[in-house]
């Protein structure tokens, strides 16, 4: 049996970071992932649209200048083959590659408490030990295909937009279903529009979706942008949720009506996050306010989308702006425009069963050579339910978190010594620009797992109480937020996950600087919560 000091679950953006901190420490680490190379989400997102809705610039890790300087990002939101190609670059300079093993679905984990070790235990019947066991497994990497009749009997392509081939796939001419309209759906659609030959968009919930205004970077711009880093990282370390765009402190009552009325025109013609989360404070806290701009939005929607009743269907009605994570898109509604693309509201006309030439709905059959199942995941519980991993005195997790994620700080689950849900539930990364909030996760890990080593303690575990409060804490941030009362996989709803039908605590919804400061008062505390 191989021992490591840290096996790592993951090559994507965290556990890529997580490996580099724990070599220059000088522990033994093996990365296992079931990919064929690193990337993560990147490896496996292929696509057409896929890219993030963060600013290239603020994507890149920031922990070496040398890095920082020596990359150029072509966009000002990088599309995935890029940030692919960024990942194995971060690899290669790094010589990191050496210690990740690929091919590897990790299958269970075992707490061996005569040990302290973990038992890692690959599909394949490999086996691995270690004495720490860090999960980088992603909060979107559970994809769900729909629960719909007769889905297998498809004769055409289908794909789950996660399980995008890596070979190109030829949509040109073609008839294809896209089903689902969340942030990738929304990619996808405004991406392949204009080439397939035919187009029907199946949608359940509408989003309120928005411009994403994305540019190519001059080489001057990027000159100015590498000048530039340590403001960039202030300015998203300044931000609740990482990114560039903050919220205006003003409350909506404060502002005369002209004067806010061109503050979201600006924000509406801006790149990147700024209309959701540069708004004024109290569109995402106040029912009144949120109302007021889904109606400066709904507007826009009516204004893009030629025919008044697609417009109509295409403008939620069950949540009001910014309550779901907001789709960012390029020319989205203006597909809606295009004679041969349809859209398919199944919440009139229900669909009934997929057969072996399409899709067959309550009022007619849709005859289709490709369908694309844009329907998201089993978020960020997923990924840890299909790993069998069983802590002290045979608890598994996926029992302890049946009804939802318990953890303490987002980052340890009591009864599960030693392992460390790295950007898992309940932590910042996950309601926030994903890759600064990943340092924090895995600076704040990797310094506690050297001091440990460094005082010879081979067993930490969360207390139970820690825990609890911590919970109650991030159960808190809840009340106050319009996202909790909105169906979506912040809140833990999935129609195609057994049992995910009601609230779930899942994100850590009080922003970075609070996260951040917590975690740096438990470490200067001792490591107050924690046994060792
Ligand atoms: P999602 O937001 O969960 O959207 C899934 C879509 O599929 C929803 O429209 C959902 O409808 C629909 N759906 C699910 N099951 C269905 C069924 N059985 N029948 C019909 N429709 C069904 O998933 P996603 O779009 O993959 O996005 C997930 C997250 O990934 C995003 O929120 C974002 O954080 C991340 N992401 C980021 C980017 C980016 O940075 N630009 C791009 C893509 C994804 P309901 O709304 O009715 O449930």
């Amino acid at each position: 049996m191989k021992k490591y000091d840290v096996i790592i679950i993951g090559a994507g953006v965290c556990g890529i970071y997580m490996l580099y901190r724990l070599l220059q420490q000088g522990l033994k680490v093996l990365v296992l992932d079931k990919a064929e190379g690193p990337g993560g989400t990147w490896y496996w997102n292929r696509y057409p649209g896929a890219r993030f809705d963060s600013e290239s610039y603020t994507y890149g890790y920031s922990f070496s200048e040398e890095l920082l300087q020596e990359w150029d990002w072509s966009e000002h939101f990088a599309a995935q083959p890029e940030t692919l190609r960024y990942l194995n670059h971060v690899v290669d300079k790094f010589d990191l590659r050496d210690y990740m093993t690929f091919g590897a679905h990790v299958q269970s984990a075992r707490f061996i408490e005569a040990d302290n070790q973990w038992s890692v235990t690959l599909e394949s019947g490999e086996s691995f030990q270690s004495t720490f066991l860090c999960t980088a497994i992603g909060m979107l990497s559970a994809a769900t295909p729909p629960r719909i009749p007769g889905i297998e009997s498809f004769r055409g392509e289908s794909f789950h937009t996660y399980y995008w081939p890596k070979e190109p796939v030829d949509l040109k001419g073609k008839k294809v279903a896209v089903i689902g309209t969340g942030a990738t759906g929304v990619q996808v659609i405004g991406a392949i529009a204009e080439e397939v030959g035919e187009l029907t968009v199946f949608q359940r919930r509408p989003n309120w979706c928005a411009p994403l205004h994305n540019s190519k970077i001059t080489a001057e711009e990027m000159a100015e942008i590498k000048a530039s880093y340590d403001e960039i990282f202030r300015q998203c370390e300044s931000t609740p949720n990482g990114f560039l765009h903050g919220p205006d402190r003003r409350e909506l009552s404060e502002v005369p009506q002209d004067e806010k009325l061109a503050y979201w025109e600006d924000l509406y013609n801006s790149p990147g996050f700024g209309v959701w989360l540069g708004n004024f404070r109290d569109v995402l806290m106040d029912p009144a306010a949120n109302a007021e701009f889904s109606e400066f939005i709904a507007g826009k929607i009516l204004s893009r989308v030629k025919d008044p009743v697609t417009a109509e269907k295409l403008i939620p009605k069950d949540h009001g702006f910014g309550t779901r994570r907001v789709p960012l898109e390029t020319r989205y509604y203006e597909a809606y425009n295009l004679e041969h693309v349809h859209l398919v509201d199944i919440n009139e006309t229900p669909i009934e069963c997929i057969d072996e030439t399409g899709i067959q709905t309550s009022a007619a059959h849709f005859d289709v050579d490709v369908i694309i199942f844009a329907t998201g995941f089993d978020a960020i519980t997923g990924a840890f339910d299909r790993i069998d991993i069983e802590g002290a005195g045979g608890l598994k997790l996926r029992d302890k978190w049946q009804d939802g994620p318990i953890t303490y700080l987002g980052i340890q689950v009591a009864g599960f010594p030693n392992l460390f849900t790295l950007a898992g539930p309940q932590g910042a990364s996950v309601a926030t620009n994903f890759p600064p909030a990943i340092e924090t996760a895995v600076e704040w890990t990797s310094d506690f797992i050297e001091q440990l080593v460094k005082e010879g303690k081979n067993r930490v575990e969360a207390e139970e109480a820690a825990e609890g409060a911590w919970v109650e804490h991030v159960k808190s941030f809840y009340d106050m937020s319009l996202l909790a009362n909105t169906k979506s996989w912040f809140t833990g709803y999935n129609s195609n996950v057994e049992g995910h039908d009601k609230l779930r605590y899942m994100v850590y919804l009080g922003g970075s600087p609070t996260y951040r400061e917590k975690l740096a008062d438990v470490a200067s505390s001792g490591y107050k919560g924690f046994v060792t």
